[in-house]
């Protein structure tokens, strides 16, 4: 393959001879709950119990004998103790009798249906009810959420808020997880200077950095910084080297366009294996990928929407296989689209877009201006509009996909 000439490729058969080359890591650890936050389980999880544990009741109210209960008028039923969330009832609920019940509390012997506090009549030791009451109604039974022995979580999820309170629900107060990723990353470019810097003639501030940080923090991976790198060759290979040393995953920008000042290409042919891909999307065609030593290496184009937009859609599926995530295609919406959107056959286009309503109607409409320099579009939008390569201009009111940032994470 000459460099110059890389060969166009579908973003499907990128995508699919990225995942097919990454080993997701091995490497697992022990935590406990809290601990495990964002991280990736790596262990099937089984309920050691019953969940609820016991038959309990689902109101603050009254437990009674269904047997009891009038098909028609009135019954008046003795009202023999309490039992507390916590402090159940020793006793039995006999005939024309019951218990003063609270929410969560343990349904007592004989007892097998709830009245609610609101639809009895108390006097002292005694209630009365009406009719229209169902049998078994307002009672948590054992098992109704999770069966003992029944597999709660699979391995390759992602440990949120729910997963921490379902485990804590089951006792479980440990979890094998994988370890943390390590990623590293360095921008490249003579006219990149780091914030803090004064800018000279014909210099822009490195903002890709700043954008693969806050995208990789999101996902939980532990951050090398190498700052920006200047376009020579012994600064680029050196930048290289210690990145692969660091991290499982090494992101760079810029410097991978055809007919650039190119040592990252060089470099790499000389430390890895690495291919250099025109992909058939819009922005981010030139892409980068393979290993330098034991590290993944993805070399995101240098225009910063174009970063960020390879990085979501090439990167992030690679990065989740890599974790040992699930795979989880993020979410898709078919939406009218108030905006007409030009676009040329050829080449997948990820516009950005704003998700909004119209009335009740969720539609979806252009941020404006989609050169793959502006950054403010990515940051004024909420969504990317994905139109397929063969599509041509968009009409204003077509149906288009949209993806909702919110999901891709
Ligand atoms: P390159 O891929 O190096 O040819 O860069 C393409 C465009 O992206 C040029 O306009 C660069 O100035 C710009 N660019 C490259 N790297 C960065 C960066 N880290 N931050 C902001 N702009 C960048
Ligand atoms: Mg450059």
């Amino acid at each position: 393959m000459t460099p110059s000439h890389p060969p166009l490729m579908s973003l499907e058969q990128a995508l699919e001879q990225i995942l097919d080359s990454i080993n997701p890591i091995k490497d697992v650890e022990t935590r406990g709950i809290m601990d495990a936050f964002g991280r990736i389980l790596a262990e099937p999880i089984h309920s050691p119990l019953n969940v609820p544990p016991y038959q309990n009741s689902a109101m603050d109210g009254y437990a009674v004998r269904s047997a009891d209960l009038p098909a028609s008028g009135n019954t008046t039923l003795e009202l023999i103790g309490t039992s507390w969330a916590g402090t159940p009832f020793a006793g039995e609920v006999g005939e024309k009798q019951c218990l003063r019940i609270m929410t969560g509390a343990k349904m007592p012997a004989g007892a097998d249906t709830v009245i609610m506090q609101e639809d009895v009549q108390k006097t002292d030791q005694q209630i009365t009810i009406g009719d229209g009451h169902k049998a078994g109604q307002h009672v948590r039974h054992i098992g109704e959420d999770i069966r003992e022995g029944a597999q709660v979580l699979q391995p390759g999820k992602i440990l949120k808020a729910a997963e921490l309170g379902l485990l804590a629900s089951l006792g479980i107060a440990e979890v094998q997880v994988r370890r943390p990723l390590k990623a590293a990353f360095f921008s490249t470019g003579d006219e990149l200077r780091a914030v803090g810097e004064a800018l000279e003639e014909g210099q822009i501030y490195d903002s890709n950095r700043y954008t693969i940080f806050g995208m990789l923090k999101g996902l939980g991976v532990e951050i090398h910084d190498l700052g920006v790198i200047r376009d020579q060759r012994e600064e680029v290979e050196a930048a290289f080297s210690r990145a692969a040393e660091l991290a499982d995953i090494v992101f760079t920008s810029g410097g991978v366009s055809v007919g650039d000042a190119d040592f990252v290409q060089q470099t790499l042919e000389k430390l890895g294996t690495v291919n250099l891909w025109k992909i058939a999307m819009k922005p981010g065609k030139p892409l980068a990928f393979g290993r330098i030593d034991d590290a993944y290496f993805f070399g995101l184009p240098g225009n910063p929407v174009s970063a960020m937009v390879t990085f979501y859609q090439v990167a992030l599926p690679a990065l989740h296989k890599l974790m040992g995530q699930t795979p989880h295609p993020p979410l898709q919406l078919k939406l009218r689209c108030l905006d007409s959107l030009k676009k040329r056959p050829g080449r997948t286009d990820f516009q950005r877009g704003i998700l909004d309503y119209e009335g009740n109607e969720l539609v979806v409409r252009s941020v404006g201006a989609q050169g793959s320099h502006i950054l403010s579009s990515m940051s004024r939008a909420n969504c990317f509009i994905i139109l397929p390569a063969e599509q041509g201009t968009v009409k204003a009111g077509s149906k288009v996909e949209v993806q909702p940032f919110s999901s891709l994470m």
